[in-house]
């Protein structure tokens, strides 16, 4: 099974305070921001490196209180909030997690640039929250 970094997840109290930093301070580029309604948060890209398969930053501000990202910035504070790696079978890497009883966040969705992803647990992962991503 092939892995890469598809992205990094980064809790932000706003995008505009997160922007200021990676957009500002360190000069990535942002390709746009988005609100997910259902998943009740607002997101900037920011692709990292110029190779064929670029990873990117991902900055996510909760659109209300009740937006798991609001949630986790009030227990933990902004940071860090998953990464997201990209397999070239999601079926595969689920029936491998599956065997082995890893919790599975969500069924198989489709989000952002139409992809379907799947959360993992951090209790299943070491402590950090994976998402993976169908290329
Ligand atoms: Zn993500």
């Amino acid at each position: 099974m092939n892995f890469e970094i598809d992205h990094l997840g980064i809790a932000v109290r706003s995008l505009e305070e997160g922007l200021r930093f990676y957009r500002e301070t360190l000069g990535l580029t942002s390709t746009g921001e988005e609100t997910i309604e259902g998943e009740r948060v607002r997101m900037a890209m920011l692709p990292v490196g110029n190779t064929f398969s670029t990873s990117r930053i991902e900055l996510l501000e909760g659109t209300d209180r009740e937006s798991v990202i609001a949630q986790f910035i009030e227990k933990r504070g902004p940071g860090l909030h998953h990464i997201a790696l990209r397999v070239d079978s999601l079926t595969a890497a689920l029936d491998r997690l599956k065997a082995q009883g890893c919790k599975l966040l969500n069924e198989p969705r489709i989000g952002a640039g139409g992809h379907t992803y799947v959360f993992v647990h951090p209790r299943s992962t070491g402590g950090v929250l994976l998402e993976l991503i169908q290329k």
